[in-house]
């Protein structure tokens, strides 16, 4: 036992456990690392550490951090995040104890923790037995040997007092009931010992001030998931969840029990899951104040409250190895197993199956609830839930995408209920069902053409595919290149109205494809690598679609990972189009300015012509053209001035017959930068398609030049890099890339005016590729979804 828990009261000590070192270290203060019970009361962790500061006679320190490496970190997670901790550090604050808020950001994400973990006594934090926090435990007390004590925070009878592993709801109950009344009969014992507290000195972070600070502005610089908006409608924080909960006490708690099955009756459940996750509410408080209402509908509720999510909760902390199939009962494991192999009709890949395009109304609309509200319905989650065994390869891909696409969209996702009930989808708790049912053998049916009897599916459709706020702004986008189609497909998956302008006729920007009657040629991106994991996953799913594949020119050989050259097939603008396909675009519509008309942007194109008033703008053109219609607002134009870009000539060359040799040149010096045989990417016919590309200084040397006495020079300098004359060309262009490459990015992953309503984005923002341009759009929508909820939240007050 770690000595700690000695100086703890019983209703603390039957609630702590020791990790990493059982003894106290020679460290000075007392460290509380807050992450899973954001509030200032009812803390069994707060009240552990508050004790153990007074015993030792050593200040307590609250320590918060909040880091873009967590698992399924997003701009959804960390705003409901900040806020929380608004309203914790307002408790903190009015209670004089000291707390530090650490949001972990390019060049303040030093090891914080770890080092004021070296200065502790003892670190208490929370007992929360899922996967993405058990790893940070696991860093600091097995790996460090950090003196750390884990307190339960969630559950009313502590989860470590649950002697085995439950397997069935009605048996835990039954063994777990009286204990858990007993405690539920008097209400948490507030602190009443010495208040031992400080900040230390040379605190190793910036402790941010959550009162003044501008959340919008701190998430856009972590590199988390933009493409994940925040929920408007769900703030963070335990005013916002004691409010939703006194509501649902007074108008929803009684009628529960009748009403908590129908998807569409949103006041009939209680909406309370993302405060119990984060622990801004007090469970211990709610299930009191349901038991005083009394009556089936507070029965029903407390039935799930204390039951099922302890159950959870219990079977999560006495399983070591919880995101695998191990995990399920054997006849579970057994069934999944024995109809490993039958034939599934479709499979999904991971974008499609996040954006809810699977054709199935019912799933998708589920699939929506989820990206939109942050929240699906517990009725609609299980049928959600038993769908995916169906529509993916093996009971191991299932698993892996239920617990993505849960944790990513969820605000209550990483929370123990949430295994219990995505392992409830895979036969957990339950037991088998005869007959058979083919993919899914023993397991309990719920297809979701069933459900979808007893739901209005295209009523619930149309609800969750309106957009999380009361008043959502119109955007427009223009340019249409990776980064604004990925930013108006984000905002649009958001239930946003986008429209998208471009002077093109097609879609893609530079990542382009020319077509000739007899050819294809690739002469701008040449192909697309990726090593941010945000990107990496899109283009995982799209390889999965079959809309990228490897190249490899030469027999080049790939390692894999960031390694790999994909190209998109049948050419490299058939991605440009996969990401507008849901989104309006109009082509050839030059946008000359942007006019602010106080209601928002007037679209004015170079004609004159005015294409409509846009609450807000995203301008995702290359930089030199971002300039002008950045214009009304200084700041952001002077910003894109920054940006260096580089042209390129392109000469494209379908010869008469192949010239044999290598498939990519690079040479060193000379006009040519790059010669590639077009035709050796995949899914491209023909043996004789040649891309060649100038060298950016050549480029810029002989950028007015006429094209026809380019393309001479182009199609010399590689006669003579592949030493022979060339054959008869049967079509031969030079095509002028003037804002090509980017030589100087602007450091920043987009540019963003909240009081205008204007945004900037684009690969030059970044750095000059087609992942820059990627993640350059994310980041525009998730600053556009920042400011909607920024205007609810002014609105409110
Ligand atoms: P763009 O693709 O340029 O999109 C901007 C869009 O805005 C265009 O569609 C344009 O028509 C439109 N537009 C501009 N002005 C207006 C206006 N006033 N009104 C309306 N529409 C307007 N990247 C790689 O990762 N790998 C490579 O191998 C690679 N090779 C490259 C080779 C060449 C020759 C070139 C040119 C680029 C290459 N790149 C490569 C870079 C890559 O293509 C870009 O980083 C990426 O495509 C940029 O996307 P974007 O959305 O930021 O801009």
């Amino acid at each position: 036992m770690h000595p700690g828990i000695r100086h703890l009261p019983d209703h603390l000590s039957e609630r702590a456990r020791s990790a990493g070192a059982a003894a106290l270290g020679s460290g000075g203060i007392v460290l509380y690392w807050m992450r899973t019970a954001l509030r200032g009361h009812d803390n069994a962790a707060l009240d552990a550490a508050l004790t153990l500061a007074d015993a030792l006679d050593r200040p307590l320190f609250v320590y918060h951090g909040l880091g873009a490496s967590e698992p399924y970190a997003s701009d959804r997670v960390h705003r409901f995040i900040l806020e929380s901790a608004r309203d914790v550090a307002g408790e903190f604050a009015d209670a004089g104890i000291a707390y530090g808020f650490h949001l972990e950001r390019p060049g303040d994400d030093g090891p914080a923790l770890q080092t004021l973990a070296e200065r502790a006594a003892v670190v208490v934090t929370e007992d929360m037995p899922t996967p993405p926090f058990r790893l940070g435990v696991r860093a600091l007390a097995d790996d460090r040997g950090a003196p750390v004590l884990l307190v339960d925070t969630a559950c009313t009878l502590p989860m470590r007092l649950v002697a085995k592993r439950p397997e069935r709801a009605f048996a835990f109950r039954k063994a777990t009931e009286r204990a858990r009344m007993e405690r539920l009969a008097l209400p948490w014992p507030p602190y009443a010992g010495r208040l031992v507290t400080a900040v230390p000195d040379d605190l190793p972070f910036t402790p941010i001030d959550l009162e003044t600070a501008d959340l919008s502005a701190l998430i856009a610089e972590c590199a988390v998931d933009h493409m994940v908006g925040p929920v408007a409608d769900t703030p963070g924080g335990a005013r916002a969840g004691y409010a939703r909960w006194t509501t649902f006490r007074e108008q929803g708690l009684r009628t529960y029990a009748r009403r908590r099955n129908d998807a569409l009756d949103r006041q009939g459940v209680s909406r309370m899951s993302p405060y119990l996750h984060f622990g801004c509410v007090s469970p211990f408080q709610i299930a009191r104040e349901a038991l005083e209402v009394g009556g089936p509908g507070a029965e029903k509720f407390l039935d799930e409250l204390l039951i099922w999510r302890e159950l959870a909760h219990a079977w999560c902390h006495h399983t070591p190895e919880i995101e695998t199939l191990d995990a399920l009962p054997g006849w579970a494991r057994a069934s999944l197993d024995a109809h490993r192999r039958d034939r599934r009709d479709q499979v999904f890949d991971g974008e499609t199956l996040a954006r809810g395009r699977t054709g199935d109304a019912l799933w998708d609309a589920a699939q929506t609830s989820l990206v939109v509200h942050g929240e699906l319905h517990n009725n609609l989650r299980m049928t959600w839930g038993k769908a995916l065994p169906h529509w993916t390869e093996t009971p191991e891909d299932a698993l892996r995408l239920l617990v993505d696409l849960n944790h990513r969209y969820a605000l209550d996702g990483r929370d123990p209920n949430s295994y219990g009930g995505l392992f409830w989808c895979l036969g957990l708790f339950d037991r088998p069902f005869e007959p058979p049912s083919p993919v899914t053998g023993t397991l309990r049916p719920r297809p979701t053409a069933q459900h979808a009897k007893r739901l209005d599916v295209e009523a619930y459709a149309r609800r969750v595919a309106s957009a999380n706020a009361t008043r959502p702004p119109r955007v427009a986008v223009v340019g249409a290149g990776l980064a604004g189609l990925v930013c108006a497909r984000t905002l649009k998956d958001h239930g946003l109205e986008v429209v998208v302008f471009d002077k093109s006729r097609g879609v893609g920007g530079r990542m382009a494809t020319r077509r000739t009657d007899t050819a294809r040629f690739d002469h701008g991106a040449q192909y697309v690598t990726a090593r941010d994991e945000r990107f990496v996953r899109y283009v995982e799913a799209w390889a999965a679609q079959g809309l990228l594949a490897p190249w490899q020119p030469d027999g080049r050989e790939q390692a894999g990972g960031t390694d790999i050259w994909w190209v998109a097939t049948p050419g490299m603008s058939a991605l440009g189009r996969h990401l507008a396909g849901d989104v309006e675009v109009r082509g050839e519509i030059t946008v000359a300015r942007l006019e602010a008309d106080g209601r928002g942007w007037r679209v004015v194109a170079g004609d004159g012509v005015e294409h409509g008033t846009f609450d807000m703008t995203v301008v995702a053109t290359p930089a030199p053209q971002a300039i002008p219609l950045l214009a009304p607002v200084p700041e952001l134009a002077e910003a894109a001035s920054r940006a260096v870009m580089a042209p390129s000539w392109a000469a494209l060359l379908e010869l008469a017959e192949p010239i044999g040799g290598p498939e990519v040149l690079r040479p060193a010096e000379g006009p040519l930068a790059w010669a590639a045989l077009d035709a050796s990417k995949p899914g491209r016919e023909g043996a004789r398609t040649w891309v060649l590309h100038g060298r950016p200084g050549w480029s810029r040397a002989n950028l007015e030049r006429d094209a026809d006495a380019v393309l001479a020079d182009l199609a010399e300098a590689f006669a003579a890099l592949v030493g022979r004359p060339l054959p008869e060309a049967l079509y031969a262009r030079a095509h002028r890339w003037r804002y090509a490459l980017v030589e100087t990015p602007v450091g920043v992953p987009c540019l963003f005016d909240g009081a205008a309503g204007l945004a900037a984005c684009g690969d030059w923002c970044v750095g000059g590729r087609v992942e820059a341009a990627f993640l350059s759009g994310a980041a525009a929508a998730g600053r556009i979804l920042n400011a909607v909820v920024d205007r609810e939240r002014r609105e409110a007050v």
